[in-house]
């Protein structure tokens, strides 16, 4: 089998090689190349010492910020290409890098420190490989398994329990036997690793094709690092909306939502508060009332212990909190709505909430769904044609206002919302002349309690 190897990486393998060096890509471009999939980097290894290999590029850009690890990054027309020194490494710590590093001179002890055996195999500038793990068998069966003994990998390294995970999920792949086991038996391992490495492995793996599979199989794992998953994963719904309990809910609605971060996210938590919401009337039929509220308090927490940025964890936040809101399928609503939002977060929260009805029982929630799609279809318009929906599309603005007599300060705001109430409802339209006719008309009438008195 041929491999692509891009020009410029096979320029950096011949300056190591042609200096006397031994050096083979390796790790995730190995793999994809392997799966048939463009790598999106290409890493080196190489028996190379770093201070060896930076005089292979004598007249190059070089970042040494991972040279304590041995790794050298030289810049070819800007782009990076890692290139790292054979080694063993010691515990990760810290959040990015291992503790110590040892170099040694053997490819293959090199990729034994490699977490999976799809990410342990070395090909040469020939296309050739090294596979002392049978890592591309394993591609081939499409298959995660440990190199070595998958506890004591788990161990070393409590993140690879994430990164197996993640794996399984973007790739489609199965987790084998053994090293399944392990996971469940090492989650635990979580609990040293720092946040943000959790979080980056979270996002790929919500985000991955197979994220149900992945949920159902292992919630105790996600369950290590965000406990208040637990009650949501063993709560029972006896209500006719419901035809799963709350996880499988939760998972269907996870795989309904499009693979876009905030909106899985959003899926993930949009019931997390149910269970402390939980109520039986005398028929036996299970009631959350308030649950979103509750469920929008809960994710804020979670998401900023995981260290989420503010912006995914506000815009979570809100969608959570009103995915259960009513939203009658009226323009006017629509465009209240929208200025309430704005467009980008109106137009998420229809999709969170196509997703949640995706998760309950289909004849009884198939014509909300319809409902929503044309909702979209309106919104859709509203925003094409520029329509009025919030303070800053009104065709009259607060220097307008206090034009028309208003005197300067929080009274010129409650006319200006005045005015968009009146827009939003189709009761003037939203043109300046219009506008300002109101304006002035309504100055004219006397103050309210003076009228008829
Ligand atoms: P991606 O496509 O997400 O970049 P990748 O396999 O390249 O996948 P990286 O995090 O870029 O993943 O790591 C590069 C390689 O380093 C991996 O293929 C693997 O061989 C090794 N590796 C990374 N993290 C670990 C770890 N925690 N434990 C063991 N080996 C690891
Ligand atoms: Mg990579």
């Amino acid at each position: 089998m041929r491999f692509d190897i891009p020009p410029k990486a096979q320029y950096i393998l011949q300056a190591l090689t042609g200096a006397g060096y031994e050096a083979y890509l390796v790790g995730g471009c190995v793999r994809d190349l392997l799966r048939g999939v463009e790598p999106h980097d290409w890493d080196i290894c190489t028996s190379a010492r770093p201070e060896e290999t930076e005089r292979c590029f004598v007249g190059h850009r070089i970042i040494e910020t991972g040279l304590k690890h041995g790794t050298v990054t030289v810049l070819e027309d800007g782009e990076p290409y890692e290139i790292t020194t054979y080694r063993t490494e010691g515990p990760y710590s810290d959040s990015r890098r291992p503790d110590f590093v040892e170099f040694v001179s053997s490819l293959e002890t090199d990729l034994a420190r490699r977490d999976f055996t799809m990410n342990a195999i070395a090909m040469g500038l020939d296309g050739s490989l090294r596979d002392p793990f049978g890592g591309a068998t394993d591609i081939q069966a499409g298959l995660i398994r440990c190199v070595g003994e998958p506890a004591c990998r788990f161990q070393e390294d409590g993140l690879r329990v994430m990164r197996a995970l993640r794996f399984a999920a973007v790739l489609g792949y199965k987790i084998e036997e053994k090293t399944a086991r392990a996971i469940h038996e090492n989650r635990h391992m979580l609990e040293h690793v720092a946040a943000e490495r959790i979080n980056v492995e979270l996002c790929k793996l919500l985000t991955g094709v197979n994220v149900g599979e992945i949920l159902r199989q292992y919630p105790d794992v996600l369950c290590q690092f965000w406990s208040q998953l637990g009650p949501l994963v063993t709560l029972e719904q006896n209500n006719p909306w419901h035809c799963w309990g709350g996880w499988e809910h939760t998972i269907h609605a996870v795989e309904a939502a499009p693979a876009d971060l905030i909106l899985r996210l959003t899926m993930l938590l949009h019931d997390i508060g149910k269970p402390a919401c939980k109520s039986t009337d005398e028929k036996g039929i299970d009631h959350f009332y308030g649950h979103p509220a509750v469920s929008a308090k809960l994710a804020g927490e979670m998401l900023r212990s995981l260290k989420f940025d503010n912006k995914t964890r506000e815009r979570v936040v809100t969608l959570v909190e009103y995915h259960d809101v009513q939203i009658p399928n009226r323009e006017r609503s629509i465009r209240k709505w929208l200025g309430c939002l704005g467009p980008e977060a109106f137009f998420q929260l229809l999709e969170v909430k196509r997703a949640d009805g995706m998760g309950q029982a289909y004849d009884l929630v198939k014509d909300r769904l319809a409902e929503l799609e044309e909702m979209k279809a309106k919104a859709e318009e509203i925003v094409a044609q520029g329509q009025c929906f919030s303070l800053k599309d009104l065709a009259v603005n607060g220097r307008d206002v206090i034009s028309a007599g208003v005197a300067p300060g929080p009274e010129v705001g409650r006319v200006l919302n005045g005015l968009l109430e009146q827009v939003l409802g189709g009761e003037i339209p939203n043109e300046r002349k219009a506008l300002l006719e109101r304006l002035a008309f309504s100055r004219l009438q006397p103050p309210p309690g003076l009228n008829g008195r």
